[in-house]
């Protein structure tokens, strides 16, 4: 063979490595994340650890064995395992999303004075961290802060709010998402301690709209039937940068994201957030309906469903099942990527 055919073919060999080379790698990165995530269920399905919350009658009732991985990549791919189109109790995970709308009207300096970002240190619906923290309600992630995020979302009258907060995490989850009737009326016959936190921020002028409107919009947002499919899909419009990763629409600002990302980190599993970050190393938001959201910034999010919680009301498999994830697929925040 003559030399310069030779060089062709070398270098056809080389251009075709380079085209192939990262299809590959891409097509082992995406194997590696099921084959982790099969791994994570297999270890943790038979495991009966924690209880079902019970101070909303609805969620009593949910079977405890139901158990659902889903991954949603940057890019838009999407993993699934197990009960992931069961649809549950967003809860507590709906605040995060309350934040991002509320951030279209508010700076996030507002966000900071209005309502505050500090950890608590004390469980979901403490009355003595609003005492403690400036009479304010200390950060969006806890009920007192929720409400007052929630106040925060700018609309005419109740009912336009209502609707602007259903839209977006329509366009968030990429589909209709429903409030489950039942589980709102149980959770707004049983909610008489948020209607009191929300009474005491009007007291000391830390609420922004009627407060009774508030609690009652809060309680109805947290009653939004989601899927660990349709979790995943907001987390990964987090990890995103604001992008939803099918539809390609941008649903959050680029410079809220490490915003909301912070208070995510500092306060998104209670009084337990920090065993969480020390452990696990990702922003992340649990829901007493046994859902958990974590976001790796760039590369995906994650949601984990599986109602039985431990003390503080974060589901005790999720928290197993995403401490193996992020070890297994190096998502750790605070760990540099080897060379
Ligand atoms: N709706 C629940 C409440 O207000 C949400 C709490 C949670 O998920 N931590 O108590």
């Amino acid at each position: 063979m003559k030399l310069r055919s030779l060089n062709r073919l070398l270098f056809l060999l080389c251009f075709n490595l380079l085209l192939i080379g990262p299809a590959f790698s891409q097509k082992k990165a995406s194997d590696n994340i099921l084959k982790i995530m099969k791994e994570a269920y297999e270890l943790y399905k038979a495991d009966k650890s924690g209880k079902n919350a019970d101070y909303i009658p609805y969620l009593a009732k949910v079977d405890p064995n139901l158990y659902g991985i889903t991954v949603v990549t940057a890019e838009g791919k999407v993993y699934e395992l197990g009960d992931t189109n069961f649809e549950f109790g967003i809860e507590s995970i709906s605040k995060v999303f309350v934040l991002c709308l509320a951030m279209q009207s508010h700076t996030p300096e507002d966000i900071m004075q209005k309502i505050g970002v500090n950890a608590t240190g004390f469980p979901f619906n403490s009355v003595t961290s609003i005492e403690l923290q400036g009479k304010k309600a200390v950060n969006p992630l806890v009920n007192a802060g929720a409400m007052a995020t929630t106040s925060l979302v700018k609309a005419e009258n109740g009912a336009a709010k209502w609707k602007k907060i259903n839209d977006y995490f329509n366009k968030l989850a990429g589909r209709e998402i429903k409030v489950i009737d039942e589980l709102y009326q149980s959770e707004a016959e049983t909610n008489q301690h948020n209607q009191a936190i929300a009474i005491l921020l009007q007291s000391y002028n830390a609420i922004y709209d009627n407060p009774l409107e508030s609690c009652d919009i809060y309680t109805k947002q947290c009653s939004f039937g989601t899927t660990a499919k349709d979790l995943a899909m907001m987390a990964a419009t987090l990890a995103n940068n604001g992008i939803q990763p099918i539809s390609k629409e941008r649903l959050i600002e680029t410079d809220h994201i490490p915003k909301v990302l912070a208070v995510m980190a500092t306060n998104g599993l209670y009084e337990t957030s920090g065993e969480w970050l020390y452990s696990i190393g990702l922003p992340a938001k649990s829901g007493v309906g046994g859902g958990i959201i974590a976001v790796a910034p760039g590369k995906m999010g994650i949601a984990v469903f599986a109602p039985p919680l431990d003390e503080a009301g974060n589901s005790v498999k999720a928290i197993k099942t995403i401490r193996y994830l992020s070890d297994k697929l190096q998502l750790n925040l605070f760990k540099a990527a080897e060379h």
